[in-house]
């Protein structure tokens, strides 16, 4: 059983069609009892998803997919807040606004370059390109205001396209030092299948950095597909499961109003 896809976006997201309706119903017939939408929520110039969210219809449509499916489905309410470090007055907006149970931080950019593109590493040497991204991953988890940590090590997307596989152990200082702040400041991680759908081939993070989380005692993990479409509802996080108990976990998180719960897998 897949326990629950913490990473879905709809059509309040820029780059996402299907409606919330129709990813509820993807989640119930493959028996996926809780979800959450996590909208992309980005001030960034420059960004296709900047300044789209529009969170009162948000959640408006939340609510009225509660009444419709709640029976069935455990709907959370959540958010994908993109270099939240930049924007504090926009993100403290929104949080203080609106009851979201559950968001995301996910760096897509560092200063004005897109990470997720491949002239982010033609412009730079391998190292460079992956280093800058963890330093900046790093202040942004020191200023937090978010539950975990998206895609944690999705530079490798396009890196893995330009120079090949990514190995986390040429970088594992840095890492170590971005995983430790998550624990100080009690952030956690998404294991997000996205990037297996991509030539790179392999979740984000990947073992050695779900297991050094939880070496450095980190104990917050959520699995979430990171679907635009409704066949990626629920993506491989079966295997997830696998994954995260090979690292050490013996359970996952949900969320309520920003509070975790632990659930045994
Ligand atoms: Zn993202
Ligand atoms: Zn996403």
């Amino acid at each position: 059983m897949i326990p629950q896809d913490y990473h879905i976006h709809t059509n309040f997201s820029a780059d996402a069609k299907p409606s919330m309706a129709e990813m509820c119903e993807r989640a119930i017939a493959l028996g996926i009892p809780e979800i959450c939408f996590t909208e992309h929520a980005d001030f960034t110039p420059g960004d296709f998803c900047s300044y789209y969210f529009k969170p009162d219809a948000y959640f408006q449509e939340i609510e009225r997919c509660r009444a419709i499916y709640g029976d069935r489905l455990t709907i959370r309410a959540g958010a994908e807040m993109g270099e939240s470090h930049l924007f504090p007055y926009e993100t403290e907006l929104l949080m203080d606004e609106y009851p979201f149970d559950f968001i995301i931080g996910s760096l897509h950019w560092v200063r004005d370059e897109l990470v997720l593109s491949r002239e982010y590493f033609e412009k730079r040497s391998k190292h460079e390109a992956y280093q800058r991204y963890f330093e900046e991953l790093l202040v942004m988890v020191r200023v937090g205001g978010f539950d975990v940590v998206g895609h944690f090590d999705v530079v490798k997307r396009y890196g893995y396209d330009v120079y090949g596989p990514f190995d986390p152990h040429e970088h594992e200082e840095i890492i170590r030092e971005v995983l430790k702040a998550c624990v100080e400041v009690g952030i956690g991680l998404e294991v997000n299948t996205s990037t297996l759908r991509r030539p790179v081939n392999e979740p984000s993070p990947s073992l050695p950095i779900l297991r050094w989380y939880r070496e450095l005692g980190g104990d917050i993990v959520t699995l979430g597909s990171d679907a635009h479409e409704l066949e990626h509802v629920g993506y491989a996080l079966q295997d997830m499961v696998e994954l995260v108990k090979a690292a050490g976990f013996e359970r996952i998180a949900v969320f309520e109003n920003r509070q975790a719960r632990f659930v045994p897998i």
